[in-house]
C-alpha cells in the first residue's frame, strides 16, 4: 500500500462523513471547513432528497425569516470540499460498516426524531398525537404527508409550554388569510380551511415563570387575526420560588408580563380561543370507539427541590376537559442507528463534548462525533447549533492532528471490514458503492433543480414556495429537469 501523505495533508484529506443534512450538520461542514490545522473533503448524508432537516420541516411556515439561514448553509455548499447526498438512508442504503470504511471520521448529525411520551392511558386512542407528527405533516415531511388530523372537532388539547407548543398552537389558532401566504402545505391549508377547532386548551404543569416558550412566541399569540387567549389571573399569582427565579430569569419576566397583559385583556369576542392553564398535569386521555374524547388533568403544586430545580407534584385535584384532539408537545428525542451507540435515558447518542462514547460516561468510540440536538438534546434554537459544532470540529481536528504525529501517513479510524482503500492509501469514494447498490442520490445540483420549481410555483401564488412532498415525485421531476433543463 502506498501513503500519499500525513493526514490533513493536501495530498491526503481527512475524509469526513456528516450524517443528517440539517442546521447542525450544516454548522458541522461549515466549522471544518473554517478550520485550518487539516485539510478536509466532506461529504454530507441526508436520509430525505431535500437538504435543511428542521429549518425545512420544523420551523414553522409562518416564520420565513428564520429560514433564511439556510442562505449560509448554501455558501457551505459552494466549497468545493463538500459534497451532498441526499435520499441516502443509514441503515438501509450504507451501513455503518460502509461508512467506517469509506470515511476517517463519522459525525452524527441526526437530530432528534421521535417523541417523548406521557406515559398515560389512552395516549394511543386514535386523535391522540405527538406534536412532531403534527408540524411534520403541515410542514410536508415526506413520512408524515399521508397523516390524517381530524380538525372537525371544536376542542383540543396541547401539552407543554414550549415553543413548539406555541407553532401548533398559532397553525390551529391563525386564520387561512395569515396562512396562505407561508409555505404551508397545499393539503394543510385545506384542512385548516375546513377547520373547525374553536378552543384550544394549553397545559403546562408547572407555573408562568417556568414556561419554556420564548418572549416572541408568547407576543405572537395575543396578536392572531381571530383568536383570544384566555388566561386566569389567579395562574399569574407567583410563590415564594416562582419570583426569585423569575427574578434572575429576563425571559420569564418577560413572559409574565406578556401574560400579565393578555390576563387583562381577556375574551374580545373573536371566534377561536387559546387557553392556559398552568400547574396541570394529564394523566387519562379517555375515548368514544376508541378516539379521544376528554383529557384528565391533575392540579399541581410547586416545590423546590434541593438543587433549586422548581419542580410539580400532583395535589389531588382532578378536572376533566372535552376534547377531540390531544398533541403532546414535552419535547423530541432521538432513536438508535444500527450500530452507534444510544443512550436510551436522554435520547441521544453518548458523547463526550461530541466525541461518541461506547456508552454514557464510557470510552471513546474512535473516529465517530456527533454534534446538535444528537449529541446535547432537543434544546437551544438554530443558532445553538453552531458553537456546538464548533466544540465538536475542534476535537475531530485534535484527534487528526494527534493519530497523524504518531502514525504518520496512516488513516485515524477503520471499521471491522477493514480499510477500503483507493490504492493510494485513500479510503475509497463512496459513489461506486451507492451506484453498486442502486441507491438513486440526490446532489446539491439536483436539489436546487427541486428548489427552483417549488419557488417557481410559490411565485405564481404569492408564497414564498409551494413545496414537494412526495420523494418519488421529486425524484421525477430532478430526472426530467435533467433530460430537459430547468436552470439557465
Ligand atoms: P421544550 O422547550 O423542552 O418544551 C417542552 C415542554 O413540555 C415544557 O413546557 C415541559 O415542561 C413540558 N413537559 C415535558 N414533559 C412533560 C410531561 N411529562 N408532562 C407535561 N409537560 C411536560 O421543547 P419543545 O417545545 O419541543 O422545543 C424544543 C426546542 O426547539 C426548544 O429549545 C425550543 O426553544 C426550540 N424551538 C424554537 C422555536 C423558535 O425559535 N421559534 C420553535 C420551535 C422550537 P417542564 O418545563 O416542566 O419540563
Amino acid at each position: 500500500m502506498t501513503f500519499t501523505g500525513r493526514l490533513g495533508s493536501s495530498s491526503r484529506p481527512v475524509r469526513i462523513a456528516v450524517i443528517g443534512a440539517g442546521p447542525s450538520g450544516f454548522y458541522a461542514a461549515g466549522a471544518l471547513l473554517q478550520q485550518k490545522d487539516n485539510h478536509v473533503s466532506i461529504d454530507l448524508f441526508d436520509r430525505l432528497p431535500t437538504p435543511y432537516g428542521l429549518v425545512r420541516y420544523g420551523v414553522a411556515p409562518d416564520h420565513q425569516k428564520i429560514k433564511s439561514v439556510t442562505r449560509i448553509y448554501e455558501r457551505t455548499m459552494k466549497d468545493s470540499r463538500v459534497r451532498y447526498f441526499g435520499n441516502v438512508d443509514l441503515g438501509s442504503d450504507v451501513s455503518h460498516a460502509d461508512l467506517k470504511s469509506h470515511y476517517d471520521q463519522i459525525v452524527y448529525a441526526v437530530g432528534a426524531q421521535s417523541d417523548k411520551r406521557l406515559g398515560i392511558p389512552g395516549e394511543d386512542l386514535a386523535g391522540s398525537f405527538s406534536a412532531t407528527e403534527f408540524v411534520a405533516w403541515y410542514n410536508g415531511h415526506p413520512d408524515f404527508r399521508h397523516f390524517d388530523f381530524d380538525l372537525s372537532v371544536e376542542s383540543v388539547a396541547v401539552i407543554g409550554v414550549g415553543n413548539v407548543a406555541m407553532d401548533v398552537t398559532r397553525i390551529l389558532a391563525k386564520s387561512v388569510s395569515e396562512l396562505e401566504t407561508t409555505d404551508i402545505t397545499d393539503y394543510a391549508l385545506e384542512e385548516l380551511r375546513d377547520s373547525n377547532v374553536k378552543r384550544i386548551h394549553i397545559f403546562a404543569r408547572r407555573g408562568p415563570v417556568q414556561a419554556k416558550f420564548t418572549n416572541p412566541e408568547i407576543k405572537e399569540l395575543g396578536e392572531l387575526e381571530i383568536a383570544d387567549v384566555i388566561v386566569n389571573p389567579a395562574d399569574l399569582v407567583l410563590d415564594q420560588a416562582s419570583q426569585a427565579e423569575m427574578e434572575g430569569d429576563r425571559t420569564a419576566r418577560r413572559n409574565l408580563e406578556t401574560l400579565q397583559e393578555l390576563a387583562g385583556r381577556g375574551a374580545t369576542g373573536k371566534p377561536k380561543q387559546i387557553i392556559f392553564h398552568f400547574l396541570r398535569s394529564p394523566t387519562e386521555i379517555t375515548g368514544e370507539s376508541g378516539a379521544v374524547s376528554a383529557i384528565t388533568t391533575e392540579k399541581n403544586a410547586l416545590q423546590e427541590t434541593e438543587s433549586g430545580y422548581i419542580a410539580c407534584r400532583g395535589i389531588g385535584t382532578y378536572a376533566e376537559y372535552d376534547v377531540g384532539l390531544v398533541f403532546r408537545s414535552i419535547g423530541y428525542r432521538g432513536i438508535p442507528i444500527p450500530g452507534v451507540p444510544f443512550y436510551d435515558r436522554w435520547g441521544i447518542i453518548p458523547n463526550e463534548k461530541g466525541r461518541v462514547t461506547v456508552e454514557h460516561g464510557g470510552a471513546v468510540v474512535p473516529g465517530e462525533y456527533t454534534v446538535g440536538w444528537a449529541k446535547r438534546g432537543p434544546t437551544g434554537v438554530i443558532g445553538t447549533n453552531k458553537p456546538d459544532a464548533v466544540e465538536t470540529v475542534r476535537l475531530m481536528m485534535e484527534d487528526v492532528n494527534n493519530a497523524a504525529a504518531s502514525l504518520p501517513g496512516i488513516p485515524v479510524a477503520r471499521g471491522n471490514s477493514g480499510p477500503h482503500t483507493d490504492g493510494h492509501g485513500r479510503p475509497g469514494d463512496i459513489i461506486p458503492l451507492l451506484k453498486k447498490r442502486g441507491v438513486d442520490f440526490v446532489s446539491f445540483a439536483d436539489w436546487q433543480i427541486l428548489e427552483q420549481i417549488e419557488n417557481e410555483r410559490g411565485a405564481l401564488r404569492g408564497q414564498p414556495r409551494v413545496k414537494i412532498t412526495d420523494v418519488d415525485e421529486m425524484l421525477r421531476l430532478i430526472q426530467s429537469a435533467k433530460v430537459e433543463p430547468v436552470l439557465p
